[in-house]
């Protein structure tokens, strides 16, 4: 929202101002903005800021897979005898990412908790995040599925991003939010405004039980109620800003001259899957789709928090759009404040 009142220092630029700056960032960075993809919003590199989708709508996929992609070499190694080379794959460009959403780039700081802030740091994340602008937008409108604002975020939250910038009419203001957005905008077009941001509204009611609510719901039926449609599919975790298990294999790539290479991979893999608490032995402790189901909800809401601290879950709403069988992680939320609320009463 804008008004003519105190707050955070602004600037403005122009549309094609900021184009000329996005065309810049191209020359020493790989950039990442939202494009149309067979009529899908994806985020993608591009070379030409005219291929960038200047609209509102969110992009159907996380920024996710610019730190952690869905399938990532780390090394390589190459074994002759018993002489062994390990040559790992650490990431070095620069990267810009454009037209971030405020509840995607709370997905990246929830991702920093597990995998930079906890010990020990995952370099192949790390080295991703420290090569890593984030110039974010503010959501003019929120969409059907979207819940940032009972999560607590908002969509017009600069608080994880590099540099905020907010539609206004000709143009858009502009917020330097860190050290890294003021060097970004070093040699930038930016002009004086005297228009300044109106106060955020208050967040809608928090839809999350607390945490004290959750033991509780372990052992409760509704998750046999809710897995009796559950495709297993995996579908919710892929696109969830802040899903984040993987699993690593080691491929054979080649023999030659008596060398035998190999790769080591790491590709994303989801709680909701059947395989993925299976055991050697075969032993599965999570056997069914609700005990599943309710790992992924307890993990987003109960266990990452004690953890690593932010809730795991932005309200972005992708979940809710991808599932086949229309499982939504609000009706889920709802049902158990309802049940918290009853028991409080
Ligand atoms: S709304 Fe769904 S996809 Fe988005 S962060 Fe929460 S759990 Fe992940
Ligand atoms: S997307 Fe829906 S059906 Fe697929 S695993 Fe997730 S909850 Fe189950």
């Amino acid at each position: 929202m804008i008004a003519n009142n105190s707050g955070p220092h602004l600037w403005f630029i122009t549309h094609q101002e900021l184009k000329n700056w996005l065309e810049s960032i191209i020359n020493h960075a790989t950039l990442i903005a939202p494009q149309y993809c067979d009529g899908v919003v994806l985020f993608k590199p591009t070379t030409d800021v005219n291929e960038i989708a200047w609209g509102d709508t969110r992009p159907a996929m996380s920024i996710k897979e610019a730190f952690f992609p869905p399938t990532e070499q780390l090394m390589i190694v190459e074994k002759r005898g018993s002489e062994i080379k390990i040559t790992e794959n650490l990431f070095s460009d620069k990267q810009v990412i454009f037209s971030l959403r405020p509840c995607d780039a709370r997905g990246v700081k929830v991702l920093d908790s597990a995998f930079i802030t906890t010990e020990p740091e995952d370099s192949y994340y790390s080295r991703r995040r420290a090569n890593t602008a984030l110039i974010g937008r503010t959501c003019q409108q929120m969409s059907e599925t979207c819940f940032c604002t009972s999560v607590g975020g908002s969509p017009s939250d600069p608080g994880d991003m590099d540099v905020m910038l907010t539609d206004t009419n000709g143009g858009y203001l502009v917020q330097i939010v860190s050290d890294k957005g003021g060097e970004l905008v070093e040699g930038v077009n930016l002009q004086s405004t005297s228009i300044s941001l109106q106060a955020e509204p208050e967040s809608a009611r928090t839809l999350a039980p607390q945490i004290g609510d959750w033991p509780a719901r372990f052992a409760d039926n509704y998750w046999e109620v809710l897995a009796e449609r559950c495709l297993s599919c995996r579908i919710c975790a892929y696109v969830c800003p802040t899903c984040r298990c993987f699993d690593v294999r080691d491929e054979a790539l080649s023999s030659d001259n008596g060398w035998q290479e190999f790769e080591r991979i790491r590709c994303w893999d989801s709680c909701t899957s059947e395989a993925y608490r299976r055991i050697a032995g075969g032993h599965n402790p999570r056997d069914t789709k609700a005990k599943r189901l309710k790992n992924r909800v307890f993990c987003k809401f109960y266990y990452y928090p004690q953890q690593y601290n932010p809730v795991a879950c932005t309200g972005c709403g992708r979940c809710i759009e991808a599932c086949p069988v229309n499982i939504d992680i609000t009706e889920v939320l709802q049902h158990f404040m309802e049940v918290a609320d009853a028991n409080r009463a």
